[in-house]
């Protein structure tokens, strides 16, 4: 093993930074080196992979040093392909960049490749992407979660020391938790959505995929902040500190039962009940609690996140974005519907259609209407919750990552994977997933859930528990 792919395999990005503002490690060979294994990539993790390191890179002395970034394509990138996973939007290169990505550009990151994702961010398996199916590096025959599927997998694998993602109802943890890495989706409105594709705007957030928990805090830092340009984003309340949180003692952590019980594999079961036992260990006691209208949750957002879908995805018509398609008529309508009709895959259109339907005069007030309010119930079941206890835990998901193909004709059970993250996303309250173990040979995510811009307290607990359930992150990393 070469000395950098050692360093690849067992550093993280803050330490790989430190070395690079230490003069241990030179910041150009390091791109280099993850730019060539991004480019060698056998995962399909990547839709697009630098061909060069940049002519200068950011200087050592910048917050980032240098360090390479995988980003999600829904991210816009100026002059660089961003596709959102869809065949529509092959090849277009938008004129400017999002803010996520400018802010991270702006501490010092350096982008080395674009990262493949179901299309739009619609899935939880990757394999709704028109660039096809990613594999998960834990095992190449199973999926790497999704939507942000190609950034789990590039950090995984070691082809990028952490990623951008996205997060609408779970795809920033989802596909952390199935890769063994930490993922955070904070509080809506912490980042901003300027420049990101949008799906559901009332639930879209950026994050970071890392492979520690102060990995992801260090992104956190560079990310957060309100922006003109996206009326929705407000900042955090307070800077992020770096984690360093060693006891858990006068924690309470509540443990839902309504997410907690039926439907989770029994491995998933068992280490989410060992990581309850770590933190206790650590000082915590533990509470059962209940979010009595978390069973609504999945319903409530499989009519919110269609709805708006329905509306933001409008823009797709061949005109200002992406590819047209004219029709054999040769008229406008005709030149719209071939384009729709072409560009979007089966799962858009599903959601499309739903989305369209829920807000439909005559229906609005029954479905979109209905679900507001649903939704509004499960903000205060979480409020009430947070009376009593500190932090929630769930598992991240029910399952682990499952095999290729086993889900893709059945798009309930696919949707049932979110169960556990879409609460929180309804909430607007910032969620991580951290590995606590494994499951079939693959590994488990732990869920930690905090009050609305209790970013830190989520950090520091998680970092404890990070410590003390010792989980190689590297462990997929050749
Ligand atoms: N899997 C969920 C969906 O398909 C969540 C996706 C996401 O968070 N972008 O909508």
């Amino acid at each position: 093993m070469s000395d950098l792919t050692s360093i690849i395999r067992e550093q993280s990005a803050t330490e790989q930074i430190a070395a690079i503002k230490s003069g241990a490690l030179d910041a150009r060979e390091l791109f280099e080196a993850y730019r060539s294994r991004a480019a060698a990539d056998t995962f399909n993790a990547f839709t697009w992979v630098a061909d060069e390191a940049p002519a200068a890179l950011p200087a050592a002395d910048t917050p980032l040093a240098g360090l390479p970034v995988a980003v999600k394509d829904l991210f816009s990138t100026e002059g660089v392909p961003t596709q959102a996973g869809s065949k529509l939007l092959e090849g277009y290169r938008p004129p400017y960049t999002s803010t996520a990505v400018a802010k991270l550009e702006a501490a010092g990151a350096s982008m080395h490749g674009k990262t493949n994702q179901d299309e739009f961010a619609m899935g939880s398996s990757n394999e709704n992407s028109a660039f096809g199916p990613c594999q998960n590096p834990w095992d190449p025959e199973r999926i790497p979660g999704g939507s942000s599927g190609g950034s789990a997998a590039a950090v995984a694998a070691g082809h990028a020391p952490w990623a951008l993602g996205t997060d609408t109802g779970g795809s920033i943890r989802q596909p952390a938790a199935m890769c063994g890495l930490v993922g955070l989706k904070p509080t809506y409105g912490a980042v901003s959505r300027y420049g990101m594709i949008a799906f559901a705007s009332s639930l879209d957030q950026a994050g970071p995929i890392t492979r520690t928990v102060a990995d992801a805090a260090l992104m956190l830092e560079h990310l957060h902040g309100a922006d003109s340009r996206d009326m929705t984003s407000v900042g955090l309340r307070e800077p992020i500190a770096v984690p360093s949180r060693e006891s858990l003692e006068g924690l309470v952590i509540g443990v839902p039962a309504e997410l907690t019980g039926e439907g989770v594999e029994e491995g998933v079961a068992a280490a989410f009940q060992v990581a309850l036992a770590e933190a206790e260990a650590l000082g915590a006691s533990l509470e059962t609690i209940h979010l009595p209208h978390a069973e609504a949750a999945l319903s409530a957002y499989y009519v919110l996140a269609p709805a708006e879908a329905s509306s933001n995805l409008s823009r797709f018509d061949g005109v200002r974005y992406g590819n047209r398609v004219e029709d054999a008529d040769g008229t406008l309508l005709g030149m719209y519907t071939r384009t729709r009709h072409d560009g979007f895959g089966p799962e858009v259109k599903r959601r499309i259609m739903l989305g369209t339907y829920a807000l439909s005069a005559g229906y609005y007030d029954a479905y979109y209407g209905t679900a507001q309010r649903v939704r509004t119930k499960i903000a205060g079941d979480f409020t009430e919750a947070f009376k009593k206890v500190d932090v929630i835990a769930t598992p991240t998901s029910p399952t682990v990552a499952w095999k290729l193909g086993e889900k893709s004709s059945d798009p309930l059970a696919m949707y049932l994977s979110d169960i556990c993250t879409i609460p929180m996303s309804l909430a607007g309250i910032p969620g991580i997933s951290i590995p606590c173990g494994t499951s079939q040979g693959m590994p488990v995510g732990l869920q930690l859930a905090a009050p609305a811009f209790g970013e830190n307290l989520l950090l520091g607990v998680a970092h404890a528990l990070e410590r003390t359930l010792g989980f190689d992150t590297g462990g997929a990393i050749r």
